[in-house]
């Protein structure tokens, strides 16, 4: 006769299919050493329920648990808070990039305002440039004449307006 011995720990913690656990029952009755094991085991499960039944729990230990839950939660509500934002800007952001590309009025304006920026960027880094070649340019003095002539012509202007 075949022993049931790797079953009756399962068959003490309800955990045999119907099948498995007539099989146990039925050998149980007829053989005395896989009784003697399911009354051993069935004694140390009984004496593990009660150590934990005994295993003193504070008072508020639930309401602590559920009090951490509740913060992790809010964690991650602010977290999902986070992301919503990152959501519309990025959603604003693709929006803007898809008119850019259908409407020819949003088309014109981003490209002169890209237009604007590479010339302003190009008069930055060029200016300082200019400043410091004028005087060794050969028109030098002349663009400096011309220059001073006509902020005479603006400042007589100014005045005669006024
Ligand atoms: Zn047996």
């Amino acid at each position: 006769m075949e022993h049931v011995k790797e079953l009756i720990s399962a068959y003490i913690d309800h955990e045999l299919s119907d099948s498995e656990r007539l099989l146990v029952e039925n050998h149980l009755t007829t053989c005395k050493e896989c009784q003697s094991l399911a009354k051993e085991l069935s004694l140390m499960s009984q004496q593990i329920t009660n150590y934990y039944q005994s295993v003193d729990v504070p008072d508020d230990f639930e309401q602590k648990v559920f009090a951490d839950l509740n913060g992790l939660a809010s964690d991650q509500i602010s977290d999902n808070k986070t992301l919503k934002w990152i959501a519309i800007f990025a959603s604003v952001l693709l929006l803007v990039v898809f008119l850019a590309s259908f409407s020819p009025i949003v088309l014109m304006i981003v490209g002169l305002a890209s237009s604007f920026f590479t010339i302003m960027y190009s008069l930055i880094r060029i200016i300082p440039l200019i400043i410091t070649q004028i005087p060794y340019l050969t028109g030098g003095s002349m663009m400096l004449a011309f220059f001073v002539m006509l902020l005479s012509v603006w400042s007589l202007r100014h005045l005669l307006v006024r």
